[in-house]
């Protein structure tokens, strides 16, 4: 791997959860943080595998927190599952879907509609209210000819209360049942890093993709051949990051320390 030059960095690919705020809690002074961001000229697009809330919700949050931002600024792995599903089937129609709120609006989005009686794509994410009868549904579907989509394979994410079980914990059930693997369209797979490029108008040598995950965060930013940060405000210990290979380019305690590395002279 060519020696990262910071210098070269023109854009951010920012996760959430364990880099901007842990639970309810922000890590950092975001204020400062997102003002050092815009003072050097850099893009930032938030990434997150979480597909229960949409992009205004993350808005309305930084908001919150006195960061000013925009729609465009947040995708999530609803909107890459969206998207995969949108080139799959570009008219649309009847799908299954195990999720939250915000995977469901999106996917209506695009044309999609859950339906109890025929689906195109089995499409799974995070489902706190998983039933028994969803996982049969799930499954007949499946074994009727449905592709199975996933949103991401986090098996866990973070919380004040430690790690809880994330929409991973659904797939392995689905795939459990079915025999069949999901398509996963959030990281470490490529879609949505993809979908965050192309927003900000860059490409991926030119732009830092930051997480506290080594096996999505990172692993997708390599994927696409970008530089990665990892920070250690999340789910990753330091001994954990000096073993991972290959190993991302920079290790940082956590967004204000990257920050600082980034921007100095
Ligand atoms: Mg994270």
């Amino acid at each position: 791997m060519p020696e990262l030059n910071l210098k070269n960095i023109n854009a951010l690919i920012l996760d959430m959860d364990g880099v901007i705020w842990r639970g309810q809690e922000p890590i950092g002074d975001l204020p400062q943080i997102f003002a050092t961001i815009q003072q050097h000229g850099l893009g930032v697009v938030m990434a997150t595998n979480n597909s229960t809330k949409t992009p205004p919700q993350y808005i309305e949050r930084m908001a919150g927190y006195g960061v000013s931002l925009e729609a465009w600024q947040v995708v999530n792995s609803s909107e890459a599952t969206a998207a995969y599903l949108h080139e799959k089937f570009p008219a649309g129609g009847p799908v299954y879907i195990v999720g939250e709120g915000g995977l469901f609006s999106t996917l209506e989005a695009q044309g999609f509609y859950h339906s109890e009686t025929e689906a195109l794509a089995v499409v799974a994410g995070l489902d706190k209210n998983l039933t028994y009868e969803k996982l049969m549904q799930a499954n007949a579907f499946i074994r009727a000819g449905a592709i199975f989509v996933g949103t991401n394979p986090d098996r866990t994410f973070p919380t004040p209360n430690g790690q809880v079980p994330g929409a991973g914990v659904m797939l392995a059930a689905i795939e459990a049942t079915s025999y069949v693997a999901p398509i996963v369209a959030g990281k470490p797979q490529t879609g949505m890093y993809a979908l965050a490029l192309q927003r900000l108008g860059v490409t991926a040598a030119e732009t830092l993709v930051v997480g506290d995950r080594l096996e999505t965060d990172i692993a997708g930013g390599q994927n696409i051949g970008a530089p990665t940060a990892l920070v250690l405000s999340g789910v990753t210990t330091r001994a954990q990051a000096t073993e991972w290979q290959p190993a991302p380019d920079l290790i940082a305690d956590d967004l204000t320390t990257l920050l600082a590395m980034l921007t100095e002279d």
